[in-house]
Protein backbone atom coordinates (compact mmCIF):
# COMPACT_ATOMS: atom_id res chain seq x y z
CA UNK A 1 0.00 0.00 0.00
CA UNK A 2 1.14 3.37 -0.61
CA UNK A 3 0.41 7.07 0.36
CA UNK A 4 -1.31 8.96 -2.52
CA UNK A 5 -2.06 12.28 -1.45
CA UNK A 6 -2.46 14.40 1.56
CA UNK A 7 -5.57 16.79 1.81
CA UNK A 8 -5.68 19.41 4.16
CA UNK A 9 -9.24 20.22 4.43
CA UNK A 10 -10.27 22.91 6.83
CA UNK A 11 -13.66 22.81 7.89
CA UNK A 12 -16.26 25.82 9.85
CA UNK A 13 -17.40 24.10 12.67
CA UNK A 14 -19.96 26.11 15.10
CA UNK A 15 -17.88 29.46 15.34
CA UNK A 16 -14.31 28.65 14.10
CA UNK A 17 -12.53 26.34 11.91
CA UNK A 18 -10.94 22.90 12.08
CA UNK A 19 -8.70 21.45 10.19
CA UNK A 20 -9.02 18.00 9.16
CA UNK A 21 -6.76 15.99 6.89
CA UNK A 22 -7.43 13.37 4.59
CA UNK A 23 -4.46 10.50 3.76
CA UNK A 24 -5.36 8.62 0.33
CA UNK A 25 -3.96 5.63 -0.74
CA UNK A 26 -3.45 3.55 -4.09
CA UNK A 27 -5.71 0.63 -2.82
CA UNK A 28 -8.52 3.14 -2.23
CA UNK A 29 -8.44 3.32 1.77
CA UNK A 30 -8.30 6.82 3.23
CA UNK A 31 -7.66 7.20 6.88
CA UNK A 32 -9.02 11.04 8.44
CA UNK A 33 -6.95 13.02 10.96
CA UNK A 34 -7.32 16.20 13.28
CA UNK A 35 -4.66 19.66 13.83
CA UNK A 36 -5.18 20.67 17.16
CA UNK A 37 -3.79 24.52 16.51
CA UNK A 38 -6.64 25.89 16.18
CA UNK A 39 -6.28 29.62 14.95
CA UNK A 40 -3.05 28.77 13.09
CA UNK A 41 -4.55 26.36 10.11
CA UNK A 42 -2.98 27.80 7.63
CA UNK A 43 0.52 27.39 9.38
CA UNK A 44 -0.33 23.56 9.57
CA UNK A 45 -1.77 23.43 6.08
CA UNK A 46 1.53 25.29 4.93
CA UNK A 47 3.59 22.43 7.22
CA UNK A 48 1.12 19.45 5.09
CA UNK A 49 2.46 20.61 1.98
CA UNK A 50 5.88 20.04 3.30
CA UNK A 51 5.02 16.97 4.53
CA UNK A 52 3.44 15.83 1.59
CA UNK A 53 5.84 16.09 -0.93
CA UNK A 54 7.82 13.11 0.68
CA UNK A 55 5.03 11.50 2.23
CA UNK A 56 3.38 10.71 -1.19
CA UNK A 57 4.49 6.42 -2.50
CA UNK A 58 5.41 5.47 1.48
CA UNK A 59 4.24 3.09 2.81
CA UNK A 60 1.20 4.42 5.14
CA UNK A 61 1.81 1.22 7.63
CA UNK A 62 5.36 1.81 8.76
CA UNK A 63 3.70 4.66 11.50
CA UNK A 64 6.57 4.49 13.70
CA UNK A 65 8.96 5.04 11.34
CA UNK A 66 6.85 7.93 9.33
CA UNK A 67 6.55 9.72 12.72
CA UNK A 68 10.16 9.31 13.18
CA UNK A 69 10.59 10.70 9.87
CA UNK A 70 8.37 13.61 9.66
CA UNK A 71 10.05 14.86 13.67
CA UNK A 72 13.28 14.19 12.86
CA UNK A 73 14.63 14.56 9.20
CA UNK A 74 14.69 18.79 9.04
CA UNK A 75 17.32 20.79 10.76
CA UNK A 76 14.52 22.17 12.78
CA UNK A 77 12.29 19.46 15.06
CA UNK A 78 9.22 19.69 16.88
CA UNK A 79 7.21 22.83 17.73
CA UNK A 80 3.61 23.08 17.75
CA UNK A 81 2.89 24.31 14.07
CA UNK A 82 4.84 21.10 13.08
CA UNK A 83 3.44 18.97 15.48
CA UNK A 84 -0.43 19.76 14.66
CA UNK A 85 0.53 18.56 11.54
CA UNK A 86 1.95 15.36 12.18
CA UNK A 87 -0.60 14.32 14.94
CA UNK A 88 -3.02 14.46 11.75
CA UNK A 89 -1.07 12.03 9.33
CA UNK A 90 -0.49 10.14 12.72
CA UNK A 91 -4.26 9.18 12.90
CA UNK A 92 -5.31 9.25 9.98
CA UNK A 93 -2.42 6.99 9.39
CA UNK A 94 -3.81 4.82 12.17
CA UNK A 95 -7.46 5.03 10.68
CA UNK A 96 -5.89 3.48 7.32
CA UNK A 97 -4.45 0.88 8.94
CA UNK A 98 -7.36 0.11 10.84
CA UNK A 99 -9.47 -0.12 7.69
CA UNK A 100 -7.26 -2.30 5.88
CA UNK A 101 -6.85 -5.24 8.99
CA UNK A 102 -10.93 -4.72 9.35
CA UNK A 103 -10.08 -3.87 13.19
CA UNK A 104 -10.86 -0.35 15.08
CA UNK A 105 -8.10 1.38 16.13
CA UNK A 106 -8.17 0.72 19.70
CA UNK A 107 -6.81 -2.94 18.58
CA UNK A 108 -3.96 -1.70 17.27
CA UNK A 109 -3.22 -0.30 20.75
CA UNK A 110 -3.55 -3.40 22.58
CA UNK A 111 -7.22 -4.15 22.92
CA UNK A 112 -9.95 -1.92 24.65
CA UNK A 113 -9.62 -2.02 28.52
CA UNK A 114 -12.73 -0.68 28.77
CA UNK A 115 -16.66 -0.64 27.31
CA UNK A 116 -17.39 3.09 27.32
CA UNK A 117 -15.28 6.21 27.88
CA UNK A 118 -16.51 8.29 30.88
CA UNK A 119 -16.18 12.28 30.28
CA UNK A 120 -16.95 15.36 31.54
CA UNK A 121 -18.51 18.45 31.37
CA UNK A 122 -18.27 22.17 31.37
CA UNK A 123 -20.66 24.95 33.42
CA UNK A 124 -19.30 28.02 32.74
CA UNK A 125 -22.57 30.40 33.72
CA UNK A 126 -21.58 34.13 36.06
CA UNK A 127 -22.84 33.59 39.91
CA UNK A 128 -26.22 31.90 40.52
CA UNK A 129 -26.02 30.73 36.64
CA UNK A 130 -22.59 28.79 37.81
CA UNK A 131 -24.74 27.25 40.42
CA UNK A 132 -27.86 26.37 37.95
CA UNK A 133 -25.47 25.17 35.12
CA UNK A 134 -23.94 22.66 37.68
CA UNK A 135 -27.48 21.95 39.00
CA UNK A 136 -28.56 20.92 35.15
CA UNK A 137 -25.18 19.11 34.50
CA UNK A 138 -26.40 16.90 37.68
CA UNK A 139 -29.82 16.01 36.77
CA UNK A 140 -28.40 14.53 33.67
CA UNK A 141 -25.78 12.28 35.01
CA UNK A 142 -22.75 14.38 34.82
CA UNK A 143 -20.92 14.16 37.90
CA UNK A 144 -17.22 15.99 36.66
CA UNK A 145 -18.35 18.77 36.16
CA UNK A 146 -15.59 21.41 35.14
CA UNK A 147 -16.03 25.47 35.40
CA UNK A 148 -14.48 28.83 34.01
CA UNK A 149 -13.32 32.00 35.71
CA UNK A 150 -15.79 34.37 35.88
CA UNK A 151 -15.34 38.60 36.24
CA UNK A 152 -17.22 40.85 38.78
CA UNK A 153 -17.58 43.76 35.79
CA UNK A 154 -20.23 41.90 32.92
CA UNK A 155 -22.83 39.71 35.29
CA UNK A 156 -24.54 37.45 32.79
CA UNK A 157 -21.10 36.97 30.76
CA UNK A 158 -19.30 33.43 30.44
CA UNK A 159 -15.42 33.88 30.84
CA UNK A 160 -15.63 38.06 30.18
CA UNK A 161 -15.00 41.01 31.66
CA UNK A 162 -15.45 44.87 29.70
CA UNK A 163 -14.32 46.29 27.12
CA UNK A 164 -11.00 48.81 25.95
CA UNK A 165 -10.56 49.64 23.07
CA UNK A 166 -12.42 46.85 21.28
CA UNK A 167 -10.60 44.34 23.44
CA UNK A 168 -11.92 42.29 26.04
CA UNK A 169 -10.99 42.83 29.66
CA UNK A 170 -9.70 40.38 32.00
CA UNK A 171 -8.31 41.42 35.67
CA UNK A 172 -6.81 38.49 36.93
CA UNK A 173 -6.98 40.35 41.00
CA UNK A 174 -11.20 40.73 40.17
CA UNK A 175 -11.10 37.36 38.60
CA UNK A 176 -10.05 35.38 41.83
CA UNK A 177 -12.09 36.55 43.96
CA UNK A 178 -15.57 36.33 42.66
CA UNK A 179 -14.66 32.94 41.41
CA UNK A 180 -13.31 31.55 44.35
CA UNK A 181 -16.65 32.65 46.07
CA UNK A 182 -19.11 31.02 43.28
CA UNK A 183 -16.89 27.92 43.68
CA UNK A 184 -17.32 27.80 47.83
CA UNK A 185 -21.21 28.46 46.75
CA UNK A 186 -21.49 25.99 44.25
CA UNK A 187 -19.67 23.00 46.57
CA UNK A 188 -21.71 24.07 49.42
CA UNK A 189 -25.06 23.51 47.37
CA UNK A 190 -24.18 20.58 45.11
CA UNK A 191 -22.33 18.81 48.15
CA UNK A 192 -19.15 16.35 47.82
CA UNK A 193 -20.25 13.92 45.71
CA UNK A 194 -19.48 15.76 42.26
CA UNK A 195 -15.89 15.76 40.64
CA UNK A 196 -15.42 19.95 40.56
CA UNK A 197 -12.43 21.75 38.45
CA UNK A 198 -11.93 24.56 37.08
CA UNK A 199 -9.95 25.70 33.86
CA UNK A 200 -8.13 29.13 34.37
CA UNK A 201 -6.65 28.62 31.14
CA UNK A 202 -3.70 30.14 31.86
CA UNK A 203 -4.66 33.56 32.66
CA UNK A 204 -2.64 33.95 36.53
CA UNK A 205 0.46 34.23 37.80
CA UNK A 206 2.04 31.78 40.76
CA UNK A 207 0.77 34.33 43.31
CA UNK A 208 -2.61 34.94 41.95
CA UNK A 209 -3.42 31.07 41.84
CA UNK A 210 -1.85 31.00 45.35
CA UNK A 211 -4.39 33.30 46.43
CA UNK A 212 -7.11 32.32 44.25
CA UNK A 213 -6.71 28.57 46.22
CA UNK A 214 -5.95 29.95 49.33
CA UNK A 215 -9.62 31.66 49.51
CA UNK A 216 -11.21 28.01 49.19
CA UNK A 217 -11.65 25.96 51.85
CA UNK A 218 -9.97 22.45 51.44
CA UNK A 219 -12.18 20.01 49.07
CA UNK A 220 -13.80 22.57 47.20
CA UNK A 221 -12.44 21.82 44.26
CA UNK A 222 -10.90 18.70 42.80
CA UNK A 223 -8.66 19.77 40.01
CA UNK A 224 -7.03 23.17 39.13
CA UNK A 225 -6.65 22.70 35.04
CA UNK A 226 -4.03 25.63 33.62
CA UNK A 227 -3.62 27.93 36.11
CA UNK A 228 -0.52 29.49 34.96
CA UNK A 229 1.48 29.49 31.49
CA UNK A 230 3.26 26.26 31.16
CA UNK A 231 7.02 27.14 29.74
CA UNK A 232 8.36 27.08 32.80
CA UNK A 233 7.85 23.94 35.11
CA UNK A 234 9.99 25.13 37.85
CA UNK A 235 6.45 28.21 38.23
CA UNK A 236 4.51 24.78 38.76
CA UNK A 237 6.48 23.83 41.37
CA UNK A 238 6.60 26.87 43.34
CA UNK A 239 2.91 27.39 42.87
CA UNK A 240 2.89 23.54 44.38
CA UNK A 241 3.89 24.60 47.38
CA UNK A 242 1.51 26.87 48.40
CA UNK A 243 -1.55 24.84 47.07
CA UNK A 244 -2.86 21.34 47.65
CA UNK A 245 -5.34 21.10 44.76
CA UNK A 246 -4.42 18.57 42.04
CA UNK A 247 -3.31 19.82 38.90
CA UNK A 248 -4.65 19.01 35.40
CA UNK A 249 -1.69 20.45 32.92
CA UNK A 250 -0.77 19.54 29.06
CA UNK A 251 -3.42 20.15 26.62
CA UNK A 252 -0.86 22.19 24.32
CA UNK A 253 2.29 20.20 24.56
CA UNK A 254 3.73 19.16 21.55
CA UNK A 255 6.03 15.71 22.03
CA UNK A 256 6.70 13.61 25.01
CA UNK A 257 9.49 16.00 25.58
CA UNK A 258 7.28 19.09 26.63
CA UNK A 259 5.28 16.26 28.95
CA UNK A 260 8.86 15.11 30.46
CA UNK A 261 9.49 17.23 33.33
CA UNK A 262 5.63 17.49 34.50
CA UNK A 263 5.57 14.02 34.81
CA UNK A 264 8.89 12.98 36.17
CA UNK A 265 8.36 15.38 38.37
CA UNK A 266 5.13 14.56 39.35
CA UNK A 267 3.79 18.22 38.68
CA UNK A 268 0.44 17.42 37.22
CA UNK A 269 -2.04 14.74 38.49
CA UNK A 270 -4.18 14.71 35.34
CA UNK A 271 -2.24 14.40 31.93
CA UNK A 272 -4.41 16.86 29.43
CA UNK A 273 -2.88 14.95 26.43
CA UNK A 274 -4.51 15.94 23.02
CA UNK A 275 -4.12 13.61 20.81
CA UNK A 276 -4.16 16.10 18.20
CA UNK A 277 -1.18 18.27 19.23
CA UNK A 278 0.95 15.81 20.85
CA UNK A 279 1.87 13.70 18.08
CA UNK A 280 -1.44 11.61 17.17
CA UNK A 281 -1.68 8.27 18.26
CA UNK A 282 2.23 7.32 18.26
CA UNK A 283 3.36 9.52 20.75
CA UNK A 284 0.04 9.84 22.91
CA UNK A 285 0.29 5.73 23.82
CA UNK A 286 4.25 6.94 25.01
CA UNK A 287 3.31 9.54 27.39
CA UNK A 288 0.42 7.33 28.57
CA UNK A 289 2.43 4.66 29.62
CA UNK A 290 4.82 6.83 31.00
CA UNK A 291 2.10 8.56 32.91
CA UNK A 292 0.77 5.27 33.90
CA UNK A 293 4.45 4.77 35.82
CA UNK A 294 3.65 8.17 38.13
CA UNK A 295 0.27 6.76 38.91
CA UNK A 296 -1.42 9.65 36.82
CA UNK A 297 -4.71 9.69 34.65
CA UNK A 298 -5.42 10.86 31.25
CA UNK A 299 -7.87 13.88 31.05
CA UNK A 300 -7.36 14.36 27.09
CA UNK A 301 -8.24 17.59 25.75
CA UNK A 302 -10.75 17.79 23.50
CA UNK A 303 -12.34 21.46 22.21
CA UNK A 304 -11.80 19.91 18.74
CA UNK A 305 -14.16 18.19 16.21
CA UNK A 306 -15.38 14.45 16.16
CA UNK A 307 -12.20 13.80 14.35
CA UNK A 308 -10.53 14.39 17.65
CA UNK A 309 -13.11 12.96 19.54
CA UNK A 310 -13.18 9.48 17.60
CA UNK A 311 -9.76 9.46 18.03
CA UNK A 312 -9.15 10.37 21.96
CA UNK A 313 -12.09 7.65 22.19
CA UNK A 314 -9.82 4.60 20.88
CA UNK A 315 -7.06 5.78 22.90
CA UNK A 316 -8.86 6.08 25.91
CA UNK A 317 -10.39 2.44 25.63
CA UNK A 318 -6.49 1.38 25.00
CA UNK A 319 -5.12 2.83 28.36
CA UNK A 320 -5.36 1.39 31.89
CA UNK A 321 -4.55 4.70 33.34
CA UNK A 322 -7.89 7.15 32.34
CA UNK A 323 -10.04 9.83 34.28
CA UNK A 324 -12.23 11.62 31.69
CA UNK A 325 -12.98 12.72 28.11
CA UNK A 326 -13.66 16.21 27.64
CA UNK A 327 -16.96 16.98 25.52
CA UNK A 328 -18.27 20.16 24.57
CA UNK A 329 -21.72 19.26 23.30
CA UNK A 330 -23.41 18.48 26.47
CA UNK A 331 -26.92 20.66 28.00
CA UNK A 332 -24.87 23.83 28.83
CA UNK A 333 -22.87 24.29 25.83
CA UNK A 334 -22.57 23.01 21.87
CA UNK A 335 -19.66 24.01 20.19
CA UNK A 336 -20.66 22.32 17.09
CA UNK A 337 -23.77 24.89 16.82
CA UNK A 338 -22.72 28.26 15.40
CA UNK A 339 -24.75 31.56 14.54
CA UNK A 340 -26.29 29.87 12.00
CA UNK A 341 -28.16 27.64 14.72
CA UNK A 342 -26.98 24.23 12.61
CA UNK A 343 -25.24 21.25 14.39
CA UNK A 344 -22.21 22.16 11.16
CA UNK A 345 -20.35 18.70 12.86
CA UNK A 346 -23.50 16.85 11.98
CA UNK A 347 -23.84 18.39 8.30
CA UNK A 348 -19.87 17.51 8.26
CA UNK A 349 -19.66 13.81 9.74
CA UNK A 350 -22.69 11.49 8.95
CA UNK A 351 -20.80 8.69 10.93
CA UNK A 352 -19.21 10.20 14.33
CA UNK A 353 -19.10 9.18 17.86
CA UNK A 354 -22.51 9.67 20.47
CA UNK A 355 -22.50 10.41 23.94
CA UNK A 356 -24.58 7.73 25.79
CA UNK A 357 -25.53 9.76 29.01
CA UNK A 358 -22.17 11.24 30.37
CA UNK A 359 -19.70 8.61 28.18
CA UNK A 360 -18.79 7.42 24.96
CA UNK A 361 -19.30 3.63 23.90
CA UNK A 362 -16.46 1.77 22.63
CA UNK A 363 -17.59 0.88 19.10
CA UNK A 364 -15.77 -1.58 16.85
CA UNK A 365 -16.30 -0.09 13.63
CA UNK A 366 -13.16 -0.74 11.61
CA UNK A 367 -10.18 2.39 11.71
CA UNK A 368 -11.86 5.15 13.42
CA UNK A 369 -15.54 5.23 13.17
CA UNK A 370 -15.79 8.08 11.88
CA UNK A 371 -16.64 9.51 8.62
CA UNK A 372 -16.77 13.05 6.23
CA UNK A 373 -18.94 14.46 3.38
CA UNK A 374 -16.02 15.04 1.59
CA UNK A 375 -18.65 17.14 -0.86
CA UNK A 376 -19.62 19.37 1.66
CA UNK A 377 -15.84 19.97 3.30
CA UNK A 378 -14.60 20.93 -0.20
CA UNK A 379 -17.27 23.37 -0.75
CA UNK A 380 -15.97 25.47 2.22
CA UNK A 381 -12.87 27.67 2.12
CA UNK A 382 -10.92 28.91 5.12
CA UNK A 383 -12.56 31.55 7.06
CA UNK A 384 -10.00 34.03 9.26
CA UNK A 385 -10.48 33.70 13.12
CA UNK A 386 -8.54 35.18 15.45
CA UNK A 387 -9.16 33.85 19.31
CA UNK A 388 -9.97 36.94 21.58
CA UNK A 389 -7.11 39.00 22.10
CA UNK A 390 -7.78 40.15 26.07
CA UNK A 391 -5.99 43.43 28.11
CA UNK A 392 -6.04 44.30 31.31
CA UNK A 393 -7.63 47.46 32.63
CA UNK A 394 -3.89 49.06 31.79
CA UNK A 395 -4.24 47.90 28.34
CA UNK A 396 -1.22 45.65 28.50
CA UNK A 397 -2.06 41.84 26.93
CA UNK A 398 -3.45 39.50 28.97
CA UNK A 399 -3.85 35.57 28.18
CA UNK A 400 -7.17 34.62 26.75
MG1 LIG B 1 -7.81 23.99 29.26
Amino acid sequence: MKITDIKPLPVWVGNRNQLVVKVETDEGIYGLGESGLSGRELAVIGALKHFREFLIGKDPRQIGRIWQELYRSQYFEGGRVLLAAQSAIDIALYDILGKSLGVPVYQLLGGKQRDSIPCFATASGHAEKLVEGVKLLMAHGWNVIRTAPMMPSSPGAFNRGGFINGSQIFEPRESIGITAKWLVKVREEVGSEVTLGIDYHHRLSVAETASFCQRMPKGTLDFLEEPIRDETPEAYEALRRMTDVPFAIGEEFASKWQFLPYIERDITQFARVDICNIGGFTEAMKVAGWAEAHYIDLMPHNPLGPVCTAATIHMAAAVANFAWLEVRTTQTENLYYGDKGINDADVLFPVQPRLVGNSFPVLDTPGLGIEIDESAATGQEWKYWEAPHWVRHDGSVQNW
